[in-house]
């Protein structure tokens, strides 16, 4: 399959660009497109049963890890959860639209192929222009993860999408870098006080400000528990770039020399090095 790639400016939005790809995505096509968070790969209608197996396929994710639905209004949760606790007015007053992804009850118009199988689903509002212009242009509801191949670290902009996906999804929108390159912080409100299950751009006492304490699932902080963590998402690998990674740890002296010689044997081998270091040792390296 062939990749339309299309620029689009999210400070002067091209509506054709985004009717050409809202339509793409009605018929049931691909389309990455930028979100503040990382780029995301649109798969239809969330409300469509079928609409999703297209999206795990190209992604190669596994289909037992649910998809986030994204909206661009906020009437519009009505329409895909029931039960919503009264503090969500308060949490989308203060962080939609932006980088976070709520749980509810799912209502029935959502199918389980959205859901991959569950009862609840993740809904999200995100602030960038271009995708909430794409939403409305689809019918208000698609379904988006993030648009790598599942393993793989999520796109931040439309070259990695590019290179990671080009011949298996139909479009890319392709709206420059994206702000924040963090993916989305995942909360689930059927539980009370609500709990965070992906960590992300909103922390836990940002949320605390607004709701009062939040408590965070017990497998994020303790990687001794035997539970499975509650995002199903968070048991696969993630993040995991494709190259080696080594973490150098004791006395700074020894550091340095280690450090050093490690970069200096990889670079013999022509191998390009990346150094990660602390304040303390990076004015020394
Ligand atoms: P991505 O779209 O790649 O950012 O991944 C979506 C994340 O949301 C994955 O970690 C999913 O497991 C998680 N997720 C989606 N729906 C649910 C749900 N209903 N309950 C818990 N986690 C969910
Ligand atoms: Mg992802």
């Amino acid at each position: 399959m062939e990749t339309i790639i299309r620029k689009i400016d999210k400070n002067q939005i091209n509506q054709d660009v985004i009717e050409e790809a809202g339509n793409v995505l009605k018929q049931g096509g691909l389309v990455a497109f930028p979100t503040e968070t990382v780029y995301g790969l649109g798969g239809a209608d969330a409300l469509k049963e079928e609409a999703a197996k297209k999206t795990y396929a190209a992604k190669g994710r596994p289909s037992d890890n649910p998809l986030i639905v994204h909206i661009a209004d906020y009437e519009d949760l009505k329409k895909v959860a029931v039960n919503i606790p009264p503090e969500t007015d308060a949490l989308a007053a203060h962080f939609w639209p932006g980088p976070l992804t709520m749980i509810f009850e799912k209502s029935e118009s959502v199918p389980y192929g959205t859901t991959g199988g569950l009862d609840t689903v993740a809904v999200r509002m995100p602030s960038d222009p271009i995708a909430a212009a794409l939403i409305r242009a689809a019918g208000g509801f698609v379904s988006a993860p993030s648009a790598n191949t599942s393993g793989r670290p999520s796109p931040t902009t439309a070259e990695h999408v590019r290179v990671d996906l080009e011949g298996k999804i139909d479009m890319i929108l392709d709206g420059g870098a994206v702000d924040i390159g963090l993916e989305s912080t995942i909360l689930d409100m059927t539980v009370e006080p609500p709990m965070i299950l992906r960590p992300g751009a909103i922390t836990a006492d940002m949320f605390e400000e607004v709701i009062g304490p939040v408590s965070v699932d017990e497998t994020l902080v303790n990687s001794e528990s035997k539970q499975a963590p509650k995002a199903p998402g968070m048991k696969y690998r993630h993040y995991a770039p494709k190259a080696k990674m080594m973490i150098v740890e004791g006395n700074i002296r020894e550091e340095i020399l280690a450090i050093r010689q490690l970069a200096y044997a990889a670079h013999r081998e022509g191998k390009e090095v990346g150094i990660i270091a602390t304040g303390g040792n990076s004015s020394v390296l």
